[in-house]
Parts: C-alpha cells; sequence; structure tokens
C-alpha cells in the first residue's frame, strides 16, 4: 500500500516537473484559463445586464458582484487559493529535480 502511494506521488512529480520543464507553462494555467475568461465577461458586464455566474452557471441581473451568491464567490476564492498551493508545490518539486540533477553531474559528470 505505502509503495503505491509512493509510486504515484514520484509518476505526479515526475509528471509535473515534465510539463513544465517542457512547456515553460504551469499546469494550473490549463485549469485556469474558462474560469478566468468566464470572470472577466461577468466581471466587466454592467449593473443591470444579465449574466453567467462564473462558478455555477445560473443566469441573473447583475448588481455590483459577478457572483449570484456569497456562496460562488467563496467557491471561487478558495479554487484561487487552492491553485496557489499547486504552483507552490510545482516550484518546489522543480527546484528538487533541478538540484538532483546538479548533483548528479558534480558526483558522476567527469568520469
Ligand atoms: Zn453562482
Amino acid at each position: 500500500m505505502l509503495k503505491k502511494i509512493l509510486i504515484f506521488l514520484i509518476v505526479v512529480v515526475v509528471g509535473i516537473v515534465a510539463y513544465k520543464g517542457i512547456t515553460g507553462k504551469s499546469a494550473t494555467d490549463f485549469a485556469e484559463t474558462e474560469l478566468e475568461e468566464r470572470f472577466e465577461v461577468a466581471d466587466k458586464a454592467h449593473k443591470g445586464d444579465t449574466i453567467v455566474c462564473p462558478v455555477c452557471g445560473e443566469k441573473f441581473v447583475k448588481d455590483t458582484s459577478p457572483f449570484d451568491s456569497e456562496k460562488c464567490e467563496d467557491r471561487y476564492v478558495k479554487f484561487k487559493e487552492g491553485l496557489k498551493s499547486v504552483e507552490t508545490f510545482e516550484d518546489d518539486a522543480l527546484k528538487v529535480y533541478e538540484d538532483t540533477k546538479k548533483s548528479v553531474k558534480k558526483n558522476f559528470g567527469n568520469r
């Protein structure tokens, strides 16, 4: 069981590092795009416009908030916070990868 978890973790870290290393993009960029686009549309709309809540997709008449309820606003904020912690994890994983590469080069590079 523990071995399976460890293998899963290694696969996740390697995957994240490879994705970021190859594309130069964070894995969260992709997840963020659609929600961000919907948020921007709702945010730019004027008071009295009928808009779609970026989180739940419900139609409503905009007053001041781009969200139809506080619950949706909370979910949006939590989602953004979650993305930030994933980005930190990605950066840490990338650093471990670079450090390992450097130490391997240092120890075995000139043979
Ligand atoms: Zn909503």
